[in-house]
Protein backbone atom coordinates (compact mmCIF):
# COMPACT_ATOMS: atom_id res chain seq x y z
CA UNK A 1 0.00 0.00 0.00
CA UNK A 2 1.99 2.78 0.93
CA UNK A 3 5.59 1.15 1.41
CA UNK A 4 7.11 3.26 -1.40
CA UNK A 5 7.92 5.72 0.83
CA UNK A 6 11.34 4.64 2.36
CA UNK A 7 12.13 8.30 4.32
CA UNK A 8 8.93 7.27 6.11
CA UNK A 9 9.85 4.84 8.70
CA UNK A 10 13.65 6.58 9.41
CA UNK A 11 12.13 9.20 10.76
CA UNK A 12 10.79 7.67 13.98
CA UNK A 13 14.16 4.98 14.01
CA UNK A 14 16.19 8.32 14.33
CA UNK A 15 14.00 9.90 17.46
CA UNK A 16 14.53 6.35 19.37
CA UNK A 17 17.74 6.39 19.34
CA UNK A 18 18.25 10.06 20.89
CA UNK A 19 15.69 9.28 23.22
CA UNK A 20 18.01 6.42 24.26
CA UNK A 21 21.43 8.58 24.26
CA UNK A 22 19.85 10.81 26.46
CA UNK A 23 19.09 8.10 28.85
CA UNK A 24 22.85 6.86 28.62
CA UNK A 25 23.85 10.62 29.57
CA UNK A 26 21.59 11.03 32.15
CA UNK A 27 22.71 7.68 33.50
CA UNK A 28 26.39 8.97 33.51
CA UNK A 29 27.24 11.09 36.22
CA UNK A 30 29.88 12.91 34.14
CA UNK A 31 27.37 14.85 32.25
CA UNK A 32 26.15 16.45 35.18
CA UNK A 33 29.84 17.62 36.35
CA UNK A 34 30.00 19.18 32.89
CA UNK A 35 26.85 21.05 33.16
CA UNK A 36 27.53 22.24 36.65
CA UNK A 37 31.33 23.34 35.14
CA UNK A 38 29.71 25.60 32.50
CA UNK A 39 27.51 27.81 34.45
CA UNK A 40 30.41 28.78 36.91
CA UNK A 41 32.23 29.68 33.70
CA UNK A 42 28.99 31.18 33.08
CA UNK A 43 29.21 32.81 35.96
CA UNK A 44 32.67 34.31 35.83
CA UNK A 45 32.15 36.05 32.16
CA UNK A 46 28.59 37.92 33.61
CA UNK A 47 28.69 40.78 31.17
CA UNK A 48 25.74 43.53 30.69
CA UNK A 49 24.67 43.28 27.48
CA UNK A 50 25.75 39.10 26.75
CA UNK A 51 22.27 38.05 28.06
CA UNK A 52 21.41 36.87 24.82
CA UNK A 53 25.03 35.01 23.87
CA UNK A 54 24.27 32.81 27.44
CA UNK A 55 21.21 31.71 26.18
CA UNK A 56 22.14 28.35 24.78
CA UNK A 57 23.61 27.89 28.12
CA UNK A 58 20.66 27.57 30.31
CA UNK A 59 22.52 30.15 32.55
CA UNK A 60 20.09 32.85 33.37
CA UNK A 61 21.94 36.23 33.16
CA UNK A 62 19.94 38.67 35.08
CA UNK A 63 20.92 42.83 34.10
CA UNK A 64 22.51 45.19 36.40
CA UNK A 65 20.60 46.26 39.24
CA UNK A 66 20.13 49.81 39.98
CA UNK A 67 21.53 48.94 43.67
CA UNK A 68 24.92 47.28 41.85
CA UNK A 69 27.55 48.19 39.96
CA UNK A 70 30.15 46.99 37.93
CA UNK A 71 34.03 46.82 39.01
CA UNK A 72 36.29 48.55 37.18
CA UNK A 73 38.87 45.81 38.21
CA UNK A 74 37.64 43.07 37.75
CA UNK A 75 34.49 43.40 36.25
CA UNK A 76 32.14 41.62 38.01
CA UNK A 77 28.54 42.95 38.64
CA UNK A 78 28.74 43.40 42.45
CA UNK A 79 26.18 44.94 44.75
CA UNK A 80 26.62 48.19 45.87
CA UNK A 81 27.39 46.97 49.64
CA UNK A 82 30.49 45.95 48.54
CA UNK A 83 31.89 49.14 46.89
CA UNK A 84 35.50 49.90 48.75
CA UNK A 85 34.70 53.47 48.09
CA UNK A 86 31.52 55.29 47.59
CA UNK A 87 33.12 57.44 44.29
CA UNK A 88 35.07 55.07 42.95
CA UNK A 89 33.17 51.50 41.42
CA UNK A 90 35.90 49.21 42.89
CA UNK A 91 34.86 46.22 44.70
CA UNK A 92 36.00 45.34 47.90
CA UNK A 93 37.87 42.26 46.47
CA UNK A 94 40.13 44.65 44.24
CA UNK A 95 40.45 47.80 46.64
ZN1 LIG B 1 36.64 43.94 41.64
Amino acid sequence: MAKTDYDAPRTPVVEEDSLEELKARRATPRADAVDVDEADLAEGFELPGADQIDEELSVTVIPMQADEFRCSRCYLVRHRNQRAVADIDVCRDCA
